[in-house]
């Protein structure tokens, strides 16, 4: 189920892409398989998925050591300080960075283990009260102090748009995430390139890539619902 389901979405991809004028290489597709097991992992792998997204330092650990070390691993979720250190050298790619805090906290840590770390910023662009992530007319100033931390590189922008019926409601949501990155690109800062987006899930990926998105994170389309009472 897993390998056909990963086939169909990976179909939708190419087909936003290319309603979009898009290459499909422009866009990443990050197999999200937080609450997953293993097995489940190695079916998506099987059919071709190397990226895989985790919101748990711990479970992406446990992951990272049990599967093939050519598998990618980003970490999407709320990540608490003290939890850094577990995931800096493991996460190529960490989505979630919302305070200069957390930023600090990823640089120390790369340096110690001298690692390179890779975030994005993530931004809660529909500004819901329930959401992680900074407001947009905070983001410039976070990027701008977190730039000159020691091995660490800002490569974009990232957010988690509401959840909705129709996906045609987030359309403006993607708009701003990217357009807030063309602004921060536009100044020209060092040490920050605005080249990833990463921005739709199972219910809007389609129209967050026709909006601009690099990285796309979808797990219920490819592994099922997620059952979180067990
Ligand atoms: C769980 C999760 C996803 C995937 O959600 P689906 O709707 O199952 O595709 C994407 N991004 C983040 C940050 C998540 O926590």
């Amino acid at each position: 189920m897993v390998a056909e389901n990963y086939r169909k979405v990976e179909k939708r991809v190419q087909e936003a892409c290319l309603r979009s004028g898009r290459k499909r290489e422009e866009v990443t597709l990050i197999a999200v398989s937080k609450t997953k097991p293993v097995s489940m992992i190695r079916e998506a792998m099987d059919a071709g998925a190397e990226v895989f997204g985790e919101n748990k330092v711990q479970e992406l650990c446990e992951k990272y050591e049990e599967l093939p070390k050519s598998l990618r691993w980003h970490m999407i979720g709320h990540l608490q300080r003290n939890k850094v250190k577990y995931v800096v050298d493991k996460a190529e790619l960490i989505h979630s960075v919302d305070s200069l805090r957390l930023a600090e906290e990823i640089s120390k840590e790369a340096v110690k283990k001298q690692v390179e770390a890779n975030i994005l910023i993530e931004v809660n662009v529909a500004e819901e009260e329930s959401k992680f992530g900074v407001h947009a007319k905070d983001v410039e100033e976070l990027v701008r102090k977190a730039a000159i931390l020691p091995n660490l590189h800002i490569r974009g922008l990232m957010t988690i748009a509401p959840f909705v019926e129709d996906a045609e409601e987030n359309r403006p949501v993607f708009q701003e995430l990217r357009k807030l990155a063309v602004d921060i690109k536009l100044k020209n800062i060092d040490n920050v390139d605005m080249s990833v987006l990463s921005m739709g899930m199972t219910g809007d990926y389609e129209v967050a890539i026709e909006e601009g998105a690099t990285m796309v994170r979808v797990g219920t389309g490819i592994f099922g619902e997620r059952n979180y009472a067990v």
